[in-house]
C-alpha cells in the first residue's frame, strides 16, 4: 500500500470514529481530496488507491491535469472548490460535475446560460463568507435568500453550501452556522472542513470535506 493509499485509509477511519461517535452514521459523508498543486502522477496514487471525488481551485490547473484522468476513469467525481471568474466558466461547465464556489449574480447568471448553450446540467453549492471578512470569497450571510431566490429563476441546480471559515479562530461556531443556513434552505449539500478541522465539521453536520495536506502530504507551491 502506498503512503496516499494508507492516508486515505487513515482518514476514512477517523471519519468513521466521528461518525460512531455521535451517533451519526446515518449521514453519509463524501471525502473531496484536494489534488490542488498535485502532479497528474501523484493523483494517479490516489485513483489507484480507490479514491473517486477530486478537488481543484483553479480551472487553469484543473485543465491541465483532470481531461485525461477523467477519460480514464469516468467515474471521477471533480469539484471546483476555489474562485470562478465570469470568462472561466465555459471551462469549468465542461470539465467540473460540481461548482461549490458559486457566489454572485453574475456567476449564476453566466453559469445558467453556459449550461443552456453546452446542453449540461451540473451541481452548484453557494459559498457563504461565514465570518463576514472584508476580503474573503462567498455571499454574505444577509444577501443568501436573495442569490438562492435569483438561482432558482434562472434554473441553477443548487445542492448545498460551502465555507472557509476565518483562518486562526475556532471553526466549531462557522460550521453550525453554515449548517443552519443550509437547513433553512433545505439543501442536502454541506461543504466544510478541512485537514486541520473535518472531525469537528462532521460533528456540526457536514456531508462533504475537502482534504488535502492530510493525504497529499504538505503542496509544493
Ligand atoms: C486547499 C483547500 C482545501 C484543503 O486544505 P488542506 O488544509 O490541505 O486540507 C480545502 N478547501 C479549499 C477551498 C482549499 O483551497
Amino acid at each position: 500500500m502506498n503512503d496516499i493509499a494508507q492516508n486515505l485509509k487513515h482518514i476514512h477511519e477517523r471519519v468513521r470514529l466521528v461518525q460512531k461517535h455521535y451517533n451519526m452514521a446515518s449521514q453519509p459523508v463524501t471525502l473531496v481530496a484536494v489534488s490542488k498543486n498535485q502532479p497528474a502522477d501523484v493523483i494517479l496514487r490516489a485513483i489507484e488507491a480507490g479514491q473517486r471525488v477530486f478537488g481543484e481551485n483553479k480551472v487553469q490547473e484543473a485543465l491541465k491535469k483532470w481531461p485525461r484522468l477523467k477519460e480514464q476513469y469516468p467515474d471521477i467525481v471533480l469539484h471546483l472548490i476555489g474562485p470562478l471568474q465570469t470568462n472561466k466558466v465555459k471551462q469549468a461547465v465542461q470539465l467540473f460535475d460540481v461548482i461549490e464556489t458559486v457566489d454572485r449574480e453574475k456567476i449564476v447568471q453566466a453559469l445558467a446560460s453556459t449550461e443552456v448553450h453546452m446542453c449540461k446540467k451540473r451541481e452548484y453549492y453557494v459559498q457563504v463568507n461565514i465570518g463576514n471578512e472584508e476580503q474573503k470569497a462567498g455571499i454574505a450571510i444577509d444577501k443568501v435568500d436573495t442569490l438562492m431566490s435569483f438561482s432558482k429563476e434562472m434554473g441553477l441546480n443548487i445542492k448545498g453550501m460551502m465555507c472557509i471559515p476565518p483562518a486562526h479562530e475556532v471553526a466549531a461556531p462557522y460550521f453550525a452556522l453554515l449548517a443552519k443556513i443550509a437547513k433553512h434552505h433545505c439543501l442536502s449539500h454541506v461543504s466544510m472542513g478541512m485537514s486541520a478541522d473535518f472531525e469537528s465539521a462532521i460533528a456540526l453536520g457536514a456531508t462533504h470535506i475537502r482534504v488535502g495536506t492530510a493525504i497529499f502530504g504538505e503542496r509544493i507551491k
